[in-house]
């Protein structure tokens, strides 16, 4: 796939007469006008390469590079200054502060401008690859544990900040021994492939899911109330209950039990990973393929 890099400059800026040779190199190219635009532009695009210059409209492009460094969603974008203007030591030492990976003055050799571009994207596309294997399930490709605990952090902190609601879902496959046990251990690996795909379909595209170990997945629902949280449990145990795995042939009637917490104001990550775990267990302890949320004080059943 092309690589993408977001140009950041005025309208008639030095950059913006670089793009042909951006092009030439086999990139992408995003333009932004102005500082504001740049940090949209970044957050909904997800370059794989920020070139800015310092003095803009709106927002300046230590500003916007400080923002970008600052967002979770867009940290991992390096950016490269690229200026007529800021010269002197003390703007390039700003730069480096405020997270840029390299800074690049005018005039510049094109061939050194290109290296330097290129090394960039190379350390990138490294930085990626470990941050995926690091933070991604090699077998169902949601997030790890240590990875969905990161991300639960800021949705809690987002749900303070914006005074949103948010429900978390604990999920345990029943008697998944027993599958691994007639069918063989490929087959509980499809199983496990096989439900990560419900709950994705069950699912909004920005909510987390997570596999916290074995047969045992996580899910982060943002921006969702109480009785949305529990219809979307509900959702998932009974498309996993009438969809079962075809494997080889054979049929394998899967179940799952749910477990349902919701944030209350300024409860712990822990907290809502514990309380969604202990009403899980009680859907197990009440006979599993079933949903138990907890309202703050209470265990209850959700009847499909
Ligand atoms: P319960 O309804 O009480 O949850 O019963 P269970 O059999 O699902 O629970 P138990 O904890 O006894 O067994 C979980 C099984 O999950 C045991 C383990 O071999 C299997 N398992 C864990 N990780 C994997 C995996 O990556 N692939 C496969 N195929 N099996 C796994
Ligand atoms: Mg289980
Ligand atoms: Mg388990």
């Amino acid at each position: 796939m092309r690589k993408r890099v977001l140009v950041v400059d005025e309208y008639l800026g030095h950059l913006m007469g670089a793009i042909p040779f951006l092009n030439g190199m086999g990139l992408e190219v995003l333009i932004a006008y102005d500082g504001v635009e740049a940090v949209d532009v970044a957050g909904r695009e997800l370059p794989d390469l920020i070139l800015l210059e310092t003095s803009l409209k709106k927002l300046s492009g230590f500003q916007v590079c400080e923002f970008i460094k600052d967002s979770p969603a867009t940290s991992r974008i390096p950016v490269i200054f690229v200026t007529a203007t800021s010269k002197r030591t003390a703007d390039k030492v700003l730069g480096f502060r405020v997270g840029a990976t390299d800074y690049i003055t005018l005039p510049y050799e094109i061939d050194e401008f290109e290296v330097r571009i290129e090394r960039v994207l190379m350390t990138k596309a490294r930085e990626d690859k470990l941050f995926d294997r690091a933070s991604f399930d090699a077998l169902t490709g949601v997030m790890g544990r240590a990875y969905l605990l990161e991300r639960l952090n800021q949705e809690r902190d987002r749900a303070i900040a914006e005074k949103l609601p948010m429900s978390c879902l604990m999920l345990d496959l029943d008697m998944f021994k027993v599958i691994n046990d007639n069918h063989g251990h490929a087959v509980g690996d499809e199983a496990l492939k096989h439900v990560v795909e419900i709950i994705r379909t069950c699912t909004r595209k920005h909510d987390l899911v997570g596999r916290l170990g074995g047969e045992e997945f996580f899910v982060v629902l943002p921006n969702c109330p109480h009785t949305t949280g529990v219809a979307i449990a509900k959702r998932i145990r009974k498309t996993i209950a009438t969809t079962p795995l075809i494997s080889n042939g054979v049929t394998i009637p899967l179940t799952v039990s749910v477990g349902v917490s919701f944030f209350t104001s300024k409860c712990l990550p822990e907290y809502l990973l514990m309380m969604s775990d202990v009403a899980m267990y009680e859907a197990k302890k009440r006979g599993r393929n079933r949903v138990v949320y907890w309202d703050g004080k209470s265990h209850h059943d959700a009847h499909a």
